[in-house]
């Protein structure tokens, strides 16, 4: 029985047939990582194992194919810039995890279809699960993005991993003033799973890159069946469930439009900045000391005096309905303004805008110097104050534009 792990075998026991790729096993039974994602454990008495193919021959052809490609004459030029996650996962033999490891260049090793969109160039920026990216990760991700329109990129995607997707998104969208489509695009389901989304995520992806659509935008799958993408707009977009493909949702708004998976057509409904209207900025400064604090019944007002103390440069909360917090949280958010930390009321809810003046608790927050979050996710209005604080030290000017809309993240009227 000539197999490593990492091969793809046929293992036959008993008149059953399992065929997969071989993973570790402590056992001593053969761990068979099946098409359908799981795992069958099958003891090796009696079974029969042979190699389809070898983990070796697997990766020298992917390679041997992109490889092959030459760039094609009269197609557009896409930059990925990968930076982790399950798009740019693969199985780890050692541990049978789902680790980031993949470059930019396997990834058109494992979708050969995106050659034929345009040419594509790649650099693997980090190779990490989003849940690990920070602030300074933004600031480079961004810069890379900028060298990337400037050495000539007609559309940039970035691949990045779905639980943090909206705040790089978000980050982006405010530090880059862009003439290209810049897209974030991920997966919710591995590539080894028959159910992955990460190739279909991947084509709208490139689509959208080479589309007139100018912004920042998230694009990944729209319903449960395959027939089209969304094109979210990066300060309106949230995940909105742990496993689902259709997990990423515009929150407050529509998506900018949808392409079709099948005809790769794209259809717009909200009005966009288009290609070359803007002209290449980046403002990549940004105060990480801001913190996004959630408000509970009974909760201690004390949490809040401890960002103040601690030295955080801005806050923001996310309070309950229409932007409520209990009333003994207002003195510290009086103490919060009164030391210029700008403080900015956002919603549990998600879905509608801030009222402050309508409830008591509501106007005391307002008179204590808070800002209302209008209709911005709290996420986006925790990037955009780090944004802002770091573009802006004077209070009042900072106060400003935080109350403006710079990317769409206040829509002037709420959905119903
Ligand atoms: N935890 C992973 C990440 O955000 C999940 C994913 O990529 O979808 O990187």
């Amino acid at each position: 029985m000539d197999y490593e792990e990492g091969d793809r075998v046929k293992v036959e026991k008993s008149g059953v047939e399992y065929e997969g790729i071989v993973m570790p096993s402590t056992t001593g039974h053969i761990i068979v990582k099946m098409v359908s994602g799981y795992n069958a454990g099958i003891e090796p008495e009696g079974a029969t194992v042979t190699v389809v193919q070898k983990k070796t021959d697997m990766e020298e052809a992917a390679k041997k194919a992109v490889n092959e490609v030459k760039p094609k004459k009269g197609l557009p030029k896409v930059s990925i810039l990968s930076t982790g996650g399950t798009i740019a996962s693969k199985i780890d033999y050692r541990t049978g995890a789902v680790t980031s490891q993949f470059s930019a260049d396997d990834i058109l090793q494992a979708i050969p279809e995106l050659t034929e969109i345009a040419n594509f160039s790649g650099k693997a920026i980090y190779n990490i699960l989003s849940e690990n990216m920070k602030a300074d990760y933004w600031q480079e991700l961004a810069r890379a993005v900028v060298e990337e329109i400037k050495n000539g990129a007609d559309g940039i995607i970035v691949a990045h991993g779905t639980d943090t997707m909206m705040y790089s998104a978000a980050a982006l969208s405010f530090m880059i003033d862009t003439p290209v489509p810049i897209v974030f695009v991920g997966s919710q389901r591995s590539a080894d799973r028959p159910s992955s989304d990460n190739a279909m995520n991947a084509i709208c992806a490139a689509k959208v890159a080479v589309s007139d659509i100018a912004e920042v935008t998230v694009v990944m799958h729209s319903e449960s069946s395959d027939d089209k993408c969304s094109i979210h707009r990066a300060t309106k977009v949230r995940k909105m469930h742990t496993s689902r493909r259709d997990a990423f949702r515009s929150i407050n708004s529509e998506p900018i439009g949808y392409v079709d998976y099948s005809t790769g057509e794209i259809t717009t409904g909200l009005s966009y900045v288009k290609r070359n209207e803007r002209e290449l900025a980046l403002m990549d400064s940004i105060e990480p000391k801001c913190a996004l604090v959630k408000f509970t019944p009974g909760s201690s007002p004390d949490i809040l005096g401890f960002f103040i103390d601690a030295g955080y440069k801005g806050i923001v909360i996310e309070g309950t309905g229409l932007g409520h917090v209990s009333t003994d949280w207002i003195p510290q958010i009086e103490r919060a303004t009164e030391q210029k930390i700008p403080v900015i009321i956002t919603s549990q809810c998600l879905n509608g805008r801030i009222c402050d003046r309508v409830y008591d608790t509501g106007r005391d927050i307002l008179k204590a110097g808070a800002i209302e979050g209008e209709d911005m996710l709290p996420e986006v209005a925790l990037v955009k104050m780090m944004w802002t604080l770091g573009q802006i030290q004077n209070y009042d000017d900072a106060v400003d534009i935080l109350k403006q809309d710079i990317r769409c993240e206040i829509n002037e009227r709420s959905l119903e």
